[in-house]
């Protein structure tokens, strides 16, 4: 057994900054003097700048993904994720084998974590975008691809063939930019081979929120990227930005939108989680440096690459995240590491930029190299030389170099090896008026409501429009009956708002309503109930009904509480015989939530305050009833959810209260006017 060395640096990240800081330490410090441990994620380095590559089947991933301890001879690599980082007392956590928490003491630490994809801030991004950040992504994303030219070529229906062949590209930054080229190369250079598919259904789309794409380069070369880009077929939208995204495609704020059926991401990044947790100096997420790399105010944390804020003392600039800064910050700092070693001064970063390449599709690029502009074929030439060239290993150079050589005499493959995933639990959005599933449409998912309502809608004959005949709000579920009895649709369901709901897959669900005895029961409740139409069973309270207005039914509110009334008004007011619910609005009389008895007790069993506010306790997003709604569509939504009274609301948009329907005002009246027709038939 040999003894660890005297000293310890742990590296963080195995990415462009990980690697070349790791390579840069070993080669100047002996084994026995420092024991250099590298952690990361995968137990490979991923070439980032070659990815889209991926994407559009010009290279297959392999050679893109390069082994951290074939490549780092004398490093100790650990395929783990640093969990925690305590600056104070110098040491970092792992979570382990068996997810055991690990802990490791250093006397250097690097931070080299890049970023993490933060496909949060666009509302439906996460649910139905592509992300382009990881090996995984681009081979997901390029079966993907292939996958929707094998459904316009067996879809019958002609009109839905552009959908599958439009292609929504979301950043106009280097990925996108070689992304969208590369799915544009990729799609119409084999289209040849689809009996059914015309050029003219193609649509590749890139959306960019400024007036010029790639502010990484100079604005000719922005220029002319764009127009070979037009030239070759890719729509530019410019000056628009996202506002949501759907399984249908993109919307934005002026209320336009894009349909296609792969929209795919390439904005928005955030610091990884162990980043995010450390309480240092930061700027947007990243880790504020000093200018030898240092983290501010510490002696021996360091932070490189994407997860950083380094000033080039070259220009004073702040670097960018790219590669090529991310190499050279990772070599300078190892160099800094071993001076504080030797007890010499450390140097500030400094490099000079040696250019900039882009490759933007059909054998073209943009390329600014050593202060001289060039594109078009030559540019994309030196492109490809250079990545070649950057690639770590002789024998990944070797295999793109073979992959880009087939692709000269050969067409892209376009066979996928399909890998069958086990069904998981997902999530999706969908705006107002999206279906989530039509009647007739195969039943492969249960649904339950997270935030949001939907109208279950049903035509009793043929060719009858469709009628709304309830709807479901926060917490409830739908899409069971049918794949209990593995049928079709008989019913469609459409997004009343703004929609998320979590979608559990057939196999999965049948798997738990199989097993769990709570939920099996739950649902042979709501089986119950839902199978009968109970309009059905009384025609003569639907007929009663059927021809009114909702305001028949409308009771003015009494009194209101304000988010900000407390436990001890709410006690009072819910506390005598009268009143068994009340509103709670804000200040311009738009409804916030409902407070119950129920609540009330909830509140009391959690320890509420006297002085708790009622916003904590109150049920916010309750199922309410809006002024146009039908009464016999009230009434059902009552029955589905077993409520006594139910708030009405001016729309779903501006929520402003107009009253409260209750189920015995409603009874009672049916009952009265049955009564009615009794007895003037008797007397007749
Ligand atoms: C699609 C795409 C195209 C690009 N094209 C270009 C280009 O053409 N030119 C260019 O210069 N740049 C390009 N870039 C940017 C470039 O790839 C990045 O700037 C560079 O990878 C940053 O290097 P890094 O070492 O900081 O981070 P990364 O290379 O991202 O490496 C970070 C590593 O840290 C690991 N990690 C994260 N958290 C933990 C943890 N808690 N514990 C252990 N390990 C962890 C990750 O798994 C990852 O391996 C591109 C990026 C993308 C996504």
């Amino acid at each position: 057994m040999t003894n660890r060395p005297e000293k310890r640096i742990i590296i963080m990240g195995g990415g462009f900054a990980g690697v070349k800081c790791a390579r840069t330490l070993r080669s100047k410090l002996q084994n026995e003097e420092v024991q250099i441990v590298l952690f990361n994620s995968e137990n490979y380095m991923v070439f980032q700048p070659l990815l889209a590559e991926v994407v559009g089947a010009s290279i297959s991933p392999e050679p893109i993904s390069v082994p951290l301890r074939q490549m780092l001879p004398g490093v100790y690599c650990r395929t783990e994720d640093v969990t925690k980082i305590d600056l104070e007392n110098n040491f970092v956590e792992y979570s382990g084998d068996r997810s055991l928490i690990g802990r490791m003491d250093y006397d250097h630490l690097v931070i080299a974590t890049g970023s993490d994809v933060n496909m949060g801030q666009i509302p439906g991004m996460s649910d139905h975008s592509y992300p382009l950040k990881t090996v995984g992504d681009a081979i997901a994303l390029r079966y993907h691809v292939i996958q929707q030219m094998e459904n316009a070529e067996i879809s019958d229906d002609k009109a839905r063939r552009p959908w599958y062949l439009s292609f929504i590209i979301v950043g106009g930054g280097f990925s996108g930019v070689e992304v969208a080229g590369e799915i544009n190369d990729l799609v119409r250079d084999t289209h040849k081979y689809y009996k059914n598919i015309s050029e003219d259904d193609i649509k590749v789309t890139l959306v960019h929120s400024r007036d010029q794409i790639l502010p990484e380069v100079s604005s000719s070369l922005r220029d002319f990227a764009r127009e070979k880009m037009e030239k070759a077929g890719i729509d530019m939208v410019l000056n628009h930005r996202v506002s949501y995204v759907t399984k249908d495609g993109v919307g934005f704020g002026d209320g336009t939108t894009i349909n296609g059926a792969t929209v795919v991401s390439t904005v928005g990044n955030a610091p990884v989680k162990v980043v995010q947790a450390l309480d240092v100096e930061k700027e947007r997420g990243r880790l504020l440096t000093e200018p030898d790399m240092r983290l501010k105010g510490q002696s021996n944390a360091w932070a490189v690459g994407d997860c950083s804020v380094i000033t080039n003392s070259y220009d004073g600039s702040v670097c960018t995240p790219t590669g090529q800064f991310a190499e050279r910050q990772g070599r300078q700092t190892a160099q800094n590491i071993v001076r504080t070693i030797r007890g010499e001064e450390t140097k500030p970063f400094y490099f000079k930029p040696l250019g900039q390449l882009c490759a933007i599709g059909g054998h073209n690029a943009v390329a600014e190299f050593l202060g001289v502009r060039i594109s078009g074929f030559v540019a994309w030439f030196l492109w490809r030389s250079v990545y070649l060239f950057k690639l770590p290993q002789i024998s990944h150079r070797v295999k793109v170099g073979f992959d880009w050589a087939w692709e000269i005499f050969y067409s892209r493959d376009l066979a996928y090896a399909r890998v069958i995933q086990t069904e998981r639990i997902s999530r999706s959005h969908f705006i107002p008026g999206d279906y989530v599933f039509k009647k007739g449409d195969p039943s492969n998912n249960f649904y339950i409501i997270e935030e949001g309502e939907v109208e279950i809608l049903k035509n009793s004959s043929e060719g009858e429009d469709e009628e709304v005949i309830a709807i479901l709000g926060k917490g409830d579920f739908f899409g069971e009956m049918a794949l209990l009895e593995h049928r079709i649709r008989s019913s469609s369901v459409r997004a009343k708002t703004h929609l998320e709901v979590t979608v559990i897959g057939r196999k999965v669900f049948e798997q738990i309503s199989g097993t769990l005895a709570p939920f099996k029961d739950f649902l042979a409740d709501a089986i119950k109930r839902r199978s009968v139409n109970i309009w059905q069973k009384l025609p003569v309270a639907y007929n009663i009904l059927e021809g009114l207005s909702l305001s028949t039914f409308i009771h003015p509110l009494e009194t209101t509480l304000s988010p900000q009334d407390t436990f001890e008004d709410a006690v009072k007011l819910l506390g005598g015989e009268d009143l068994e619910f009340c509103c709670v609005v804000d200040q311009g009389n738009k409804l916030v939530g409902v407070i119950t008895r129920t609540d009330i007790f909830g509140a009391v069993e959690h320890g509420a305050r006297p002085h708790e506010k009622v916003s904590v306790f109150m049920t916010s997003s309750p199922v309410v009833a809006t002024e146009n709604d039908t009464p016999p569509l009230v009434a059902a939504t009552m029955r589905e959810h077993d409520l006594k009274w139910v708030p009405v609301v001016d729309n779903l948009t501006n929520l402003y209260v107009k009253g409260y329907v209750r189920r015995d005002k409603m009874i009672s009246y049916v009952l009265e006017r049955i009564h009615q027709h009794e007895e003037t038939n008797a007397a007749d």
